[in-house]
């Protein structure tokens, strides 16, 4: 069995040529970094869980992505965190929402998968889960930086954004020598959001859904959207229920199934490569198997 791997560093970038070509280069390391941890998991035997939390850990601590350190901040110039991860083995899953001190969302997740009866946690109930299970906590602050600001004062003041950040959310899928998949995402939503808002990140079946029978998927874009249009499920659904390839599928959730809104997903099956649509101009994306070197595109 070949493993495979992929990340995304989130969708909605406004056109080619809009990030700075240092800004590109750095996204295209930490992407790079990401795929070479996981695979050198996944290759040394690990688990597509433990491929796609390492994966997600390296893009959370990046501050160039929306997630952990680095992530949007609400209208009240907070960062809020939400992550979920599934394992497809059993289909067991983990949702995290509106984590303020949890330096590693997705850990939180995990945690709440494996160490709790529930699926999903939210606020400072999540946060106390998190720090009961060790899991390290952080200032509030420690998660904002200058450049989240600076969105957050334009946006307020209505003046407009050039998009090339307006998503930014990472997530990880996996297949392991085993078979298995998996799948974790984690952002800190959307800029400007009101306090309390949960995106479809943390949501089994919105923006993140893993099943071994089909496929593991991770979304990014507007999360309300893919809230409403099941868009992780429809993926699998699409592959179960009526024998579509991954590629037909991941394609026919995100340009026909999506309504209301803009994203993309990466998405990885029993077989083959991982596939990665978007209907934005450009989506922060990679992959990588047992054959070579990582794969990191941005439009
Ligand atoms: N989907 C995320 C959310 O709505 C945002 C993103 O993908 O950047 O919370």
């Amino acid at each position: 069995m070949n493993f495979a791997l992929a990340v995304h560093g989130g969708a909605g970038l406004s056109r080619a040529g809009s990030l700075s070509p240092e800004r590109q280069a750095s996204c295209r390391a930490a992407l790079e970094e990401a795929l070479r941890t996981g695979a050198r998991t996944l290759a040394s035997g690990g688990s597509a869980v433990d491929a796609v939390e390492a994966a997600v850990i390296i893009l959370e601590d990046s501050p160039l992505f929306n997630a952990g350190h680095g992530a949007v901040l609400n209208a009240d110039g907070d960062a809020e965190l939400d992550a979920g991860i599934m394992d497809g083995r059993q289909r067991t899953a983990g949702g995290v929402a509106g984590l303020r001190r949890t330096r590693n969302p997705i850990q939180a997740a995990r945690a709440a998968m494996e160490h709790s009866p529930h699926v999903l946690l939210s606020g400072a109930g999540a946060d106390a889960f998190a720090s009961e299970r060790g899991l390290a906590q952080v200032d509030p602050a420690w998660f904002v930086i200058d450049e989240r600001k600076a969105q957050l004062a334009n946006l307020l003041a209505g003046t407009p954004d050039d998009g090339s950040d307006a998503y930014g959310t990472v997530g990880a899928v996996a297949r392991d020598l085993e078979g298995h998949l998996a799948a974790a995402t984690s952002t800190g939503g959307t800029a400007g959001k009101r306090y309390g808002r949960i995106g479809d990140s943390p949501i089994i079946g919105a923006g993140t859904w893993a099943w071994d029978s089909t496929c593991a998927v991770s979304c990014t874009g507007d999360g309300e959207a893919f809230i409403r249009s099941h868009l992780a499920g429809r993926v699998s659904d699409w592959i179960e229920m009526s024998g579509l390839s991954l590629r037909e599928a991941a394609h026919r959730a995100i340009h026909h199934d999506l309504t209301g809104g803009k994203g993309g997903l990466i998405a990885v099956g029993k077989a083959g490569p991982a596939v990665m649509p978007y209907n934005t101009a450009g989506m922060f994306r990679g992959r990588i198997d047992m054959r070579g070197e990582p794969e990191v595109s941005i439009w």
